[in-house]
């Protein structure tokens, strides 16, 4: 059996004849029919993670391996996604110091940008250049019921001078994820990495970020977008042009890890997303599926499992107690 995760696959029950009956290793075909379920209906993704980790366990391989083995190791940076005070912020950049973790995510989102920037210096001034830092803008799509505008270009500059200043790493979805002039023109004039495209849905538009020169740094997540198999080809294209392929990876433990394999199998050289923000998100809550949770090394190193297909196994108990049959995206 092979397993996935991500959204929950609305309408998926209307296609589902596509695949029954089918050979289940026929990837290529099933990516082909999940790109057009993905035009009618929710984002399928799931089925292409589950459809990987069976053709893994089928050959006997882990999916990293079968995608070309690039890094049998990946470095972590933490992610974090709370607004917090400067005193707390520096409390979590200083925890992930302790635990060797390289780099820090701060999420930017605070009513004036300014409040965003004073935390992002008090975390500077506390641990110096021991952390590369990265700051989520957050720009790039909206949750349902927000109604506010994206930054324009003249605001985006603004911040990240200011960002530039700070020597943040990169400057993750500064502006909305179809505004590729105003991200080429971004990225020209500031001195600092852009990341984005995390949930960008055709693999059109991430052709187009990459042609356009929009983006140093590619975030598609396979389990919401594209899949292992939509994914993969163009992490390579990224790779062979020199910028960096780093997946959004925020959610569970099994997300995190089919990102880990799709960036381990194609490029791995950067650092990859480790959701964790105690004490909302710590490591429980993020695998409560698993097994086992997933863990770092004491350098912030992930180690890629030899196991065949993702590596993981299920806590079917724990499952069992939090089915869902109303769960959405949210
Ligand atoms: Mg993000």
């Amino acid at each position: 059996m092979g397993v996935g995760s991500g959204e929950a696959m609305l309408g998926f029950s209307d296609y589902q004849h596509l695949f029954i009956g089918q050979e289940a290793t026929d990837l290529d075909r099933h990516h082909a029919i999940l790109m057009n379920i993905d035009f009618h209906a929710g984002r399928p993704w799931p089925l292409d993670i589950a459809l990987w980790d069976l053709a893994g366990k089928t050959q006997g391989e882990a999916v990293w391996k079968m995608l070309g083995g690039k890094a049998p190791r990946l470095r972590a940076y933490q992610s974090s996604g709370v607004h917090r005070s400067s005193d707390d912020m520096v409390g979590v950049a200083r925890r992930c110091l302790a635990a060797g973790i390289p780099a820090l995510k701060v999420r930017f989102g605070r009513s004036d940008f300014t409040d965003d920037i004073a935390v992002l210096q008090a975390i500077r001034e506390a641990v110096g250049d021991q952390l590369d830092l990265m700051v989520d803008c957050n720009q790039g799509w909206r949750m349902p019921w927000d109604t506010a505008s994206s930054w324009d270009l003249e605001h985006a500059l603004q911040v990240a001078k200011a960002l530039e200043k700070l020597d943040v790493f990169w400057m993750e979805e500064p502006l909305h994820r179809g505004d590729y002039e105003g991200m080429r023109a971004l990225r020209n004039k500031a001195g600092i990495r852009i990341a984005g495209a995390e949930l960008t849905r055709e693999p059109y538009e991430w052709r187009e970020l990459l042609e356009r020169d929009c983006l140093d740094v590619f975030q598609p997540d396979a389990v919401l977008t594209g899949g292992i198999s939509g994914l993969a080809p163009f992490a390579r294209q990224v790779a062979q042009k020199g910028r960096l392929f780093s997946s959004h990876t925020w959610g569970n433990g099994l997300g995190v890890m089919a990102n880990l394999q799709l960036i381990a199998g194609t490029s791995g050289d950067t650092y990859v997303e480790w959701p964790l923000d105690a004490p909302e998100w710590t490591p429980e809550r993020r695998d409560y599926l698993l097994k086992s949770p997933l863990e770092l090394d004491g350098q912030g190193w992930f180690t890629m499992p030899d196991t065949p297909g993702l590596g993981i196994e299920l806590n079917e108990e724990v499952l069992e107690q939090t089915l869902s049959k109303t769960a959405t995206f949210h």
